[in-house]
């Protein structure tokens, strides 16, 4: 019984760590940012490959693309989203 008690509470722990960690990457400038960190430039949204919308099950992610210098760039999607353009 008490196997099956620190396994749930063991669970409950690692899921509220998962969540912690992803809020926290969620709500960096820096893993968030729609701008090319070489040039400046606003990047645009491109399409995600197969291995970004698995991740993205975990932790949304978005790929962008510097036109600019022609370089793709992987964020993780901000928590409030209504104060980017999309
Ligand atoms: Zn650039």
């Amino acid at each position: 019984m008490s196997f099956v008690l620190s396994t749930i509470v063991t669970l409950g722990v690692i899921t509220a760590v998962f969540f912690l960690i992803r809020q926290s990457l969620r709500r960096s400038e820096r893993l968030t940012g729609t701008q090319c960190p070489t040039c400046g430039r606003e990047m645009d949204r491109i399409h995600r490959n197969v291995v970004v919308k698995a991740i993205s099950s975990a932790l949304p992610m978005r790929t962008l693309f510097c036109r600019a210098c022609k370089k793709k760039r992987y964020r993780v999607k901000p928590l409030r989203t209504a104060a980017l353009p999309e």
